[in-house]
């Protein structure tokens, strides 16, 4: 394994990061007696950072990831979040940050997270977050009950922009840096870089679909970016490439991130993941990668609140999305 400093925190991730949401079965459901199993290999290959949310499975990710990772819980670095209680339920107030880090830090069996984040800010109201979210989170902080605080989300502009008017110890984005995307550069990685803020990258896989499993009926990409995704999945294994593996490497070529959260279901997956550290992808089947996403690359969808949006880049996207649709 590799490691990087999470910002100015200090602490040191492994540059592979484990995403826990599929224990909260929110993609497929994942057997609950391999849990101890599929954390005992991750910390066997030096994963040290685990991230999740009460959102996952109401709960379930959290006391699933809590049990099995009880006998390691002082060597790794646990993060959780707060505001995102459903599809469509969200509280960002400081009253209710604080009663759901409560929680979750019973169904984590910890007195405190290392790292505690407002989830999926584009659904809240902007000066919320900043003047009320972030501020209850450095309480929480105040109080010994997180380490650091943090906030995540899908634009990467609106995070930049949160960022620097609220000041928080790490950003994470999700979709937007991976074989199918890169314009998290555009804007949030120089903003975090320049503020000393760890940057977390999540979704090398872009949320399963570069991983060639069934996607559950909720996810939000769009038709053509799924189908895209196939391609790439079925050219990688007719050469003999591990598609997830090659998707992890992509992610480990950043140079600012500090962890790539991959979402793991099975000792396989994270195996997987972790053969990306002494990959040497064939650079022709590389380059037919490339070629094979530059139709659908940076393609976004709606997500969170419309004055939120990165609304330039929907509006464009959406009409690009429709000719390709069109001519596919
Ligand atoms: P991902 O791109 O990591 O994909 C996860 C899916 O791919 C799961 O279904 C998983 O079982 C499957 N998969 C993993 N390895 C595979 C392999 N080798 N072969 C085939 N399939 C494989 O997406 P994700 O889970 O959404 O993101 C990773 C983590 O990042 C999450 O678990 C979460 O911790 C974090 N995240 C946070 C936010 C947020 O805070 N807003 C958003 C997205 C993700």
């Amino acid at each position: 394994m590799r490691y990087r400093t999470l910002g100015s925190t200090g602490l040191s991730v492994s540059v592979v990061g484990f995403g826990a949401s599929p224990l909260g079965n929110v993609f497929s459901p994942v057997p609950r007696a391999d849990d101890g199993a599929l954390v005992g290999r991750a910390v066997d290959a030096g994963i040290n950072f685990f991230d999740v949310s009460p959102y996952y499975g109401a709960g379930l990710a959290e006391e699933r990831l809590g049990s099995a990772l009880a006998p390691y819980r002082k060597n790794v670095v646990l993060a959780t979040k707060c505001g995102r209680n459903g599809a469509d339920r969200f509280d960002f107030s400081a009253k209710g940050i604080t009663a759901s880090l409560e929680a979750s830090l019973r169904r984590l069996k910890t007195d405190a997270v290392d790292l505690i984040q407002a989830h999926d800010i584009e659904f809240g109201d902007i000066d919320q977050v900043i003047h009320e979210t972030v501020p209850a989170l450095w309480e929480l902080k105040r109080q010994g009950k997180a380490r650091y605080v943090g906030i995540t989300g899908y634009w990467p502009s609106l995070l930049a922009r949160v960022a620097s008017e609220a000041p928080v110890d790490t950003v994470l984005n999700y979709c937007h840096w991976n074989l199918l995307s890169n314009d998290m550069d555009e804007t949030l990685t120089s903003a975090a870089g320049r503020m000393g803020i760890g940057l977390i990258n999540a979704s090398p896989l872009h949320m399963g679909i570069l991983g060639g499993v069934r996607l559950p009926e909720w996810h939000p990409a769009p038709p053509v970016v799924r189908a895209t995704g196939a391609e790439v999945v079925s050219f990688c294994r007719s050469s003999g490439v591990d598609p997830a593996t090659l998707s992890m490497w992509v992610c480990l070529q950043h140079p600012s991130v500090a962890s790539t959260l991959m979402g793991f279901a099975s000792v396989e997956q994270v195996d997987s993941a972790c053969a990306a550290l002494d990959f040497a992808p064939d650079a022709q089947v590389l380059r037919t990668v490339r070629r094979l996403v530059a139709p659908v690359h940076n393609i976004s969808w709606p997500q969170g609140r419309p004055e939120n949006e990165d609304i330039g880049r929907v509006l464009a996207v959406s009409e690009e999305d429709e000719s390709k649709v069109a001519k596919a």
